[in-house]
């Protein structure tokens, strides 16, 4: 059977880039880039699972965001915090410098609230472990 060569406009990629599939152990390289339409094409997946990663990853990367804050009336200076939920990768940078810049006083719980709807995120920043 005879099969008819891509177009030249069917081949084009677009913003390629590598992303490793991080849902399961097997670690596969994918391959992601935009065709002519601005479809998004990703090979080197194994399964689906790896098909929804990768356009996530692409189009809406995201990340947890661990770090921590200042704490008053505590045995340390500072407590581990992080996002209840990834945020979008490009506010990390910013989020961490509005964590940095506040402080919490103890006792404090784990899983406590220490600063609402981050960057208007809608996700909070809990304490990640207890302080008295
Ligand atoms: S593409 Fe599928 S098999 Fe490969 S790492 Fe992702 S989830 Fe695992």
């Amino acid at each position: 059977m005879e099969t008819s060569p891509l177009s030249p406009k069917s081949q084009e990629r677009k913003d390629e880039r590598e992303i490793i599939c991080v849902v399961c152990p097997n670690s596969c390289r994918l391959t992601v880039w935009k065709d002519s339409e601005d479809k998004v094409q990703i090979t080197g997946n194994q399964c689906a699972r790896g098909l929804a990663y990768g356009e996530n990853e692409y189009l809406h990367p995201v990340r947890m965001v661990i770090t921590t804050m200042r704490i008053e009336d505590a045995p340390f200076p500072v407590i581990p915090v992080r996002s209840k939920e990834p945020i979008p990768k490009d506010l990390i940078f910013q989020a961490i410098k509005i964590i940095n810049k506040n402080k919490c006083r103890s006792p404090i719980k784990v899983g406590d609230i220490l600063i609402e709807n981050i960057l208007d995120t809608k996700i909070n920043i809990i304490a990640s472990r207890s302080m008295a």
